[in-house]
């Protein structure tokens, strides 16, 4: 298809390698006018001039590199128009196979506002107020009132908010992220703000940009802009030196950014977190390690670490784009914070990205041995909506990663690693062991108990261990028949054991079970009134327990299955363990049934 072909608005060409056109649809023609003879470079602003060729050099290596992947680059330049007026425009280059020159679109980002929007709505518009240089930036839309703020890192851009400008001011307010003696400076700033008459300066102190943590002076220029018929504040936001009342270019370098990853330092990234949990759902927290990281140190040095670490931060920039923020933690540790990753199967592409990308990095320094990562991820609205508990299931879910190998990401999943309520106040003290189940060890299990079925009784023994591995449980025992011997136990070493277990079907006993189950959580519950139990139970160190009674068509008890804690601290087994456990002796007492039925058949014949 003829590029001529394409059905768009905006000047579309193809320019060979001095970026002369060679051809082009109707606009292009038209924007080129009667420099069409002459290289794009002609209409280019002066000072774009270099950035415009930098695109093109970036362009060329992009294709040379090899790496299979070939983006678009893009930049934002300004170009003359018939009235000689500069209009700014993205520019987005790239290379087709067989041609020497580049494909090259034009959008015109200060001429029709809604264009913008469709073609990628705020990015865009970000890419113009780049040229600008400030701490942060907002726009201001008088029809709808509506106001962004963002806060630039030169690396990434951050929101900080996106919410009608009236919204906004009262936050701020409420919050008292606005100096107590600057308050009328700054309602006089918000007040001109929506007036925009005029270009104008305001200085005020406040902790705007800092989420109420750091108070700065900030001195806030704008203007109004009209684009098409639609009008526009937008705005410089300086933070001022208070000695030399210069604007501190280096504050944002200096205070958030880590500087060998121009990557967020671990400040800022949980900043940038706390406050996006707090602003809305879909966000998603992402733990990083780079897997033996020590291994690549001791193996390679320090500074071949260092670059690991460098490239790393790069996978991960790239991966996440605009979508997301990343922030370096630890030495070779990440937290990501990812936008709009409701979608699970969005969230996964993330992370797979993130996942091969790493490892394929120095794959010709490194050969076999290859880089790897492991994550672990929390999502809001669906784990916590508070960012601490938050970071604390993404930092267990990225031990659990660890755990089962590494290379890999967990996904936090309540049904999967069962409940997890991060402990409040002391830390850490919950046990991953008793947080998490294994999606592989729950697999395992799954095999097991299908194995079970068709295989028979033989399997109980291979049944319960598996149990054992997802749940961390010492002990399981199964009895079964007139004389409730054991007929399976994990660890397998039980068995040899002649348990007496008279008391189990007293009267006063069966009564504490509910539906064939009983939990107790603490043997000393059982003290005085099942004092046999719990001298057993002490005996045998246990210290709470799951039990459920087998029975017989007719509904007699004809076993029990036993499932024994021994740490005081497991606590309260969650509702997920006691559902695996009891569909577990269902499955046990069926097979068990129907053997008996078999050979009883087999005897009546
Ligand atoms: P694991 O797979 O369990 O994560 O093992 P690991 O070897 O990666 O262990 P861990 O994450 O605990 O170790 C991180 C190491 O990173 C420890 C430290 O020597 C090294 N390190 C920390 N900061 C830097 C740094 O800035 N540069 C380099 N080169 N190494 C660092
Ligand atoms: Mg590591």
């Amino acid at each position: 298809m003829g590029i001529e072909n394409i059905d768009v608005v905006y000047p579309v060409g193809r320019l060979d390698r001095s970026l002369l056109v060679v051809g082009g649809n109707k606009q292009m023609y038209e924007l080129m006018g009667e420099f069409i003879y002459s290289p794009l470079y002609k209409l280019v602003l002066e000072k774009d001039v270099e950035k415009l060729k930098a695109a093109v050099s970036r362009c060329d290596m992009q294709w040379e590199s090899q790496s299979g992947s070939h983006e678009d680059v893009e930049e934002c330049i300004h170009i003359i128009n018939e009235a000689g007026q500069y209009d700014t425009y993205i520019v987005i280059l790239r290379k087709v196979r067989d041609f020497a020159g580049y494909e090259i679109e034009l959008q015109n980002i200060s001429e029709n506002i809604r264009q913008i929007e469709q073609i990628g709505g705020q990015v865009n518009m970000l890419r113009d107020y780049l040229t600008v240089s400030g701490n942060a930036l907002f726009s201001y839309r008088p029809f709808d009132g509506w106001f962004n703020l963002f806060w630039l890192d030169y690396e990434q851009q951050v929101e900080i908010c996106d919410m009608p400008f009236d919204q906004w001011r009262e936050n701020v307010i409420r919050e008292g992220q606005v100096s107590e003696t600057d308050l009328e400076a700054f309602e006089r700033f918000c007040q001109s703000v929506k007036d925009a008459e005029r270009e104008q300066t305001h200085t005020f102190r406040g902790s705007i940009l800092t989420w109420g943590k750091d108070e700065d002076t900030y001195r806030v220029k704008f203007l109004p802009r009209t684009y098409i018929d639609r009008k526009r504040t937008l705005g410089v936001w300086s933070i001022i030196n208070e000695q030399t009342g210069n604007r501190v270019d280096d504050y944002v370098q200096g205070n958030y950014l880590d500087s060998m990853t121009k990557t967020l330092n671990k400040k800022g990234i949980t900043d940038y977190a706390e406050a996006a949990v707090a602003r809305g759902s879909g966000v998603a927290v992402i733990m990083m390690d780079i897997d033996n990281f020590k291994n690549v140190n001791d193996t390679y040095g320090h500074l071949f670490g260092d670059e690991v670490i460098t490239a790393v931060a790069d996978v991960i920039k790239k991966v996440i784009g605009k979508n997301g923020v990343a922030g370096r933690v630890g030495g070779d540790e990440f937290m990501v914070i990812l936008d709009n990753a409701e979608d699970e199967l969005t969230l996964r592409n993330y992370l797979r990205g993130i996942k091969t990308n790493v490892r394929a990095l120095f794959s010709e320094k490194l050969g076999e041995s290859k880089i790897t990562c492991s994550m672990g991820v929390s999502r809001r609205g669906v784990d916590s909506d508070n960012f601490r508990e938050l970071y604390q299931i993404a930092d267990k879910a990225l031990y659990l990663a660890k755990e089962k190998g590494k290379n890999r990401y967990v996904i936090y999943k309540a049904e999967l690693h069962g409940s997890l309520r991060p402990s409040e106040g002391d830390g850490d003290s919950t046990d991953i062991k008793e947080a998490f189940f294994s999606e592989k060890d729950l697999s395992a299990f799954n095999r097991s108990l299908g194995g079970l079925v068709l295989k028979g009784s033989g399997e109980i023994s291979e049944v319960l261990e598996q149990l054992a591995h997802v749940l961390t449980t010492p002990r399981i025992l199964v009895f079964w028949g007139e004389d409730r011997k054991m007929i399976g136990a994990y660890p397998l070493a039980l068995m040899a054991n002649e348990q007496k277990v008279s008391f189990f079907e007293k009267e006063e006993y069966i009564k504490l079970f509910h539906n064939d189950m009983l939990q107790v959580v603490n043997v000393h519950n059982l003290e005085y009134t099942m004092p046999e139990a719990y001298q057993l139970y002490r005996k045998n160190n246990v210290c709470g327990f799951l039990q459920y009674y087998l029975r017989d068509d007719e509904g007699s008890i004809k076993g029990f299955v036993t499932l024994e804690e021994c740490s005081q601290s497991r606590g309260f087994p969650s509702r997920l363990t006691v559902q695996i456990f009891e569909s577990m002796c269902k499955v046990i007492n069926a097979v068990l049934l129907r053997e008996e039925a078999e050979k009883k058949k087999a005897l009546d014949n």
